[in-house]
C-alpha cells in the first residue's frame, strides 16, 4: 500500500471529501440497496458522486465506484482519470480496482478496508484493492483509513444482521 505523507490542509480535505461519500453510503442502505458511497474530485472540488445501485437497478456491478467510473466517463466522453482522486467509504473489491486502473485513475482514497468488511461475516477478507495494483500496469496513489470508523460503523449497522 503506497501511504503519502499528507498536509494538514490536505488531509482535512481527505475527511471532508470522505464525509460525503460516508453520507452517500447511509443515503444507498435508505434507497434499497448496500451502504457503499464514493466521490471523484477535481482540483479540490467534487465533480461527480455516486452511490450503490445494486438493487435499485437489478445491476449486480454497480458498485458506487464502478458506476461512478462508467458513468462520469461516459458523460463526459474522456478515458483518463488521471487528474482525479475517487473517495469511496469501502475499500473497492476487485471489480472496482479493476475500473480504477482501466481508468488509469490518480488517486483512491477509501475509509473501512475490505478486511473491516470480512470481519463483519466474520471471515478473514484480503488485501483486494492492493493485490489488484500490484499486479496491474497501473498504480494509483492509496491513502486508506480516512473516517474509517465512521464508516465501519455503518456497515457493521447494516451488514451484521447477514452475519453467520
Ligand atoms: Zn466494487
Amino acid at each position: 500500500m503506497i501511504q503519502e505523507e499528507r498536509t494538514p490542509a490536505a488531509a482535512a480535505d481527505d475527511v471532508r471529501f470522505m464525509r460525503e461519500a460516508v453520507r452517500l453510503s447511509r443515503l444507498a442502505a435508505e434507497h434499497g440497496s448496500e451502504p457503499f458511497g464514493a466521490v471523484l474530485v477535481k482540483d479540490g472540488g467534487i465533480v461527480y458522486s455516486n452511490e450503490n445501485q445494486i438493487y435499485s437497478q437489478s445491476d449486480p456491478t454497480f458498485h458506487a465506484e464502478l458506476g461512478l467510473i462508467r458513468r462520469f466517463c461516459h458523460e463526459k466522453r474522456i478515458m483518463n482519470l488521471r487528474d482525479y482522486t475517487l473517495y469511496t467509504s469501502c475499500e473497492p473489491c476487485f471489480m472496482c480496482s479493476g475500473a480504477m486502473v482501466w481508468a488509469k485513475l490518480g488517486r483512491l482514497v477509501y475509509a473501512a478496508g475490505a478486511r473491516d468488511l470480512a470481519s463483519i461475516f466474520g471471515s478473514e477478507g484480503c488485501d483486494c484493492s492492493a493485490l489488484v495494483f500490484a499486479n496491474s500496469g497501473h498504480r494509483p496513489q492509496v491513502t486508506a483509513g480516512v473516517l474509517r470508523q465512521e464508516s465501519f460503523a455503518i456497515l457493521k449497522d447494516y451488514f451484521g444482521k447477514f452475519r453467520k
